[in-house]
C-alpha cells in the first residue's frame, strides 16, 4: 500500500476525525496512487494516522475512512460500513408510515462520497468521488444483498465529480428499469417521485421532520409555500386542515407533480393554488398589493455553494426573509430555511434580525430546525450539518 506522509504538525485535523485531507497538508507520497486507491496516511514521524482513498485530481487529496490500523479497508470493510448505515435507520424502517429516506449520507455515515436514498422498493445511488467509483461494484453488490431492491438507479451527475475528474453516470443499473415514477410514503402521506427527472435524487427527505412540525400549526391557516418543488410542505399542511395553500415554484414540472400529490392524498384540490414564477418577484407583487397569509414557508435552493458565495448569498437570504415577513399577517408564522452548508444557524439568525429590523417586525422563534435522523451529522465534521431553519412568529 502506498504511504502518504503529512507535513510536520499537519496531522491535527486528521487525528481529530475530520475526514478531509487537503493537498496542502501532504509532504510526500510514496508512489503514484490511482484515482480512488486506498492509501496509508502517516505523520511526519511515520506513525499511522488513518487509511483513506486518494485522488490527485481533487484538492481534497485523501478522504479518510478508517483510523484503526488493524482494520484494512477491503471489501468486507465496505460491506460492514454499508450494513451499519442501513442498521442505523432501523427505527425509521420499523414503522409503516415512512418507506423512503436517506440510507447513506456520505461522510456522516463514515462513507465519504457515497449517497444512497431509498424510494419504497427502489434505491438511488450517487457516487461523488473517484474513491467510490473504485468500489462501485462492491457497493452495488452489498446494497443488493442487504436491501434486495426491485431496482437501482444511479444518479452520479453532481458537480463535485467534475472536480474529481470523473465522468457522469446516469441510468438504471440494476433490476427493474423504466419505473420512472415511484410512489413513496412519508409520515403516512403519499408522494409521486420522478426518479430520473427529479431534483436531487428526486425528493427532499431532509425536510421530513420539519414538514410535520410546520403542519402541526396549519389548521385553519392560509399557507404560502414558496419554493414548493413537488408540494410536500403543502400536502402536509392540507392534511392538517389548512384553509388553503398557495404554492410558488419556478418549475412547471414540479408544480404539476405537486398538483398530483395533492390529489393522490385525497386532499381538497380546490384549496390549492399553483403559481409558476420567481418567488422573489411574486412575493414583491403580493407585498405591494397588500396580500397576506397566516403562514409563509420559504425553502430556497442553496444560495451559497461555497464560502466565496457567502456575501451574495446572505443578501439573498435577507431579501427573501424580508419579503416573506412582509406578507405574514401580524402574529402569523414564517418557516424559513437555508440549506447552504456555509451558513450557520447563528448566521441565519443574524439574517433574520437584519430582515426584521428592515421591515420593522419583531421575530420570535419557536423551533430550531435541521435535517432528520436519516441525515446524521458528525461533531468532527461540521460540514455535515447543512440544513438550518426556524419556525418563527412574526409580530
Ligand atoms: N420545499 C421543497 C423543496 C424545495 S427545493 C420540498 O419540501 O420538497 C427548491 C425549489 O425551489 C425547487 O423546486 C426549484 O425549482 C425552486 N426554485 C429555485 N429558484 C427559484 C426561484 N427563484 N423562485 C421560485 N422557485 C425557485
Amino acid at each position: 500500500m502506498i504511504d502518504v506522509i503529512l507535513k510536520k504538525g499537519r496531522d491535527k485535523s486528521a487525528r481529530d476525525f475530520h475526514p478531509w485531507l487537503f493537498s496542502g497538508a501532504i509532504d510526500s507520497v510514496g508512489g503514484r496512487p490511482q484515482p480512488g486507491e486506498i492509501v496509508r496516511v502517516l505523520d511526519d514521524s511515520k506513525s499511522f494516522v488513518a487509511f483513506g482513498y486518494y485522488n490527485l485530481a481533487s484538492q481534497i487529496r485523501v478522504r479518510l475512512l478508517e483510523w484503526n490500523e488493524d482494520h484494512p479497508v477491503d471489501e468486507t470493510w465496505w460491506r460492514e460500513r454499508i450494513a451499519q448505515a442501513v442498521q442505523g435507520r432501523r427505527t425509521l424502517a420499523a414503522g409503516t408510515d415512512t418507506d423512503s429516506y436517506r440510507l447513506i449520507f456520505g461522510e456522516a455515515d463514515f462513507l465519504p462520497g457515497l449517497i444512497v436514498d431509498k424510494y419504497a422498493d427502489f434505491l438511488v445511488v450517487q457516487s461523488l468521488t473517484a474513491g467510490i467509483e473504485a468500489v462501485r461494484e462492491v457497493v452495488i453488490d452489498a446494497l443488493v444483498e442487504i436491501l434486495k431492491p426491485v431496482g437501482i438507479y444511479e444518479k452520479s451527475d453532481a458537480e463535485l465529480r467534475r472536480l474529481e475528474k470523473i465522468e457522469p453516470h446516469v441510468g438504471w443499473i440494476y433490476g427493474a428499469s423504466g419505473a420512472d415514477v415511484v410512489a413513496i410514503r412519508e409520515n403516512g402521506l403519499l408522494f409521486n417521485v420522478s426518479i430520473s427527472g427529479g431534483q436531487k435524487t428526486g425528493f427532499y427527505f431532509d425536510q421530513r421532520d420539519n414538514r410535520r412540525i410546520a403542519a402541526a400549526y396549519a389548521e385553519g391557516l392560509e399557507v404560502l409555500d414558496c419554493f414548493s418543488y413537488t408540494g410536500a410542505f403543502s400536502v402536509y399542511a392540507l392534511s392538517r386542515n389548512a384553509a388553503s395553500v398557495t404554492l410558488i415554484d419556478a418549475s412547471d414540472t414540479s408544480l404539476a407533480m405537486a398538483r398530483d400529490n395533492v390529489a393522490l392524498n385525497n386532499l381538497k384540490t380546490a384549496s390549492a393554488a399553483y403559481v409558476k414564477g420567481d418567488a422573489f418577484t411574486v412575493l414583491r407583487e403580493y407585498r405591494d398589493a397588500g396580500r397576506t397569509f397566516d403562514m409563509v414557508i420559504i425553502d430556497p435552493p442553496k444560495f451559497a455553494p461555497s464560502k466565496t458565495h457567502l456575501k451574495k448569498a446572505l443578501k439573498g437570504y435577507k431579501e427573501i426573509n424580508m419579503l416573506a415577513m412582509s406578507v405574514v399577517r401580524p402574529g402569523g408564522l414564517m418557516v424559513t430555511f437555508s440549506c447552504s452548508g456555509v451558513v450557520t444557524a447563528d448566521t441565519l439568525k443574524m439574517v433574520l434580525l437584519w430582515a426584521s429590523l428592515d421591515v420593522g417586525r419583531q421575530v420570535q422563534y419557536l423551533h430550531t430546525l435541521s435535517h432528520g435522523v436519516d441525515h446524521p451529522r458528525l461533531v468532527s465534521f461540521p460540514e455535515s450539518e447543512y440544513l438550518k431553519g426556524f419556525v418563527c412568529r412574526i409580530r
